[in-house]
């Protein structure tokens, strides 16, 4: 199986002003096809792994070969997250207080706004490249953590710091944020509450909760 770029669920500038077109272009066409391009090629070497679903390759890396694991962690790792980073976001937020994620938030994180600030917060500190994702964790507690690099909750604990189910994740690397807001990550995330899918991440805490 060769992986494909997936189309985006909007148009590339239909989440102006709070990402702009030049970004989601570059980001979309260059950055994400890279990391699907890289993935196919390290593929090639060991076809026993390429039937496997995008997702059920970066939670069986432990798996892979030793001299390719970690530039599949890289590539696999950017493939799966940036797909799914695509279909968190939406043109305008859905955002309803009546999504059980909602209440969910409130019983762990006191309301709304404790949790966006507590988002804020270790988004702003993550030190280099990576992102940051909201987890059910394996004790389905909600949870914020940021992963370095490419990697996902998905891969587990010992390979990614974290182990659990994503709900939504935000991109922390500068090139998904840089030509419009350089050095000001704080605005990056600011804006991602305006263009956030609850609708999706209350689906997907719905499926993983009952998992
Ligand atoms: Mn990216």
């Amino acid at each position: 199986m060769k992986y494909i770029l997936p189309e985006l669920p909007y148009d590339y500038d239909e989440l102006e002003p709070y990402i702009d077109t030049n970004t989601m272009k570059i980001h979309h066409q260059k950055h994400h096809q890279t990391y699907i391009n890289n993935t196919n090629e390290i593929l090639k070497k060991i076809p026993q792994f390429s039937h496997l679903s995008i997702k059920d390759l970066i939670k069986n890396l432990e798996n892979i070969p030793e001299k390719y694991q970690v530039s599949l962690k890289n590539n696999a790792g950017g493939h799966f997250n940036h797909s799914f980073f695509w279909r968190s976001l939406k043109k305008k937020t859905n955002y309803n207080s009546n999504f059980k994620l909602v209440k969910k938030i409130h019983y762990f994180f006191k309301d709304i706004n404790n949790f966006k600030q507590t988002f804020e917060k270790k988004a702003t500190s993550l030190f280099g490249s990576g992102w940051i994702w909201l987890i059910l964790d394996d004790n389905k507690k909600l949870i914020i953590s940021c992963t370095s690099n490419q990697d996902n909750p998905l891969m587990g604990k010992k390979i990614s710091g974290i182990s659990g189910y994503p709900i939504f994740g935000l991109d922390l690397w500068e090139h998904a944020y840089y030509l419009k807001y350089q050095n000001r990550r704080i605005e990056y995330v600011n804006a991602f509450w305006n263009i956030l899918n609850w609708e999706k991440a209350e689906i997907r805490f719905k499926n993983h909760l009952s998992s």
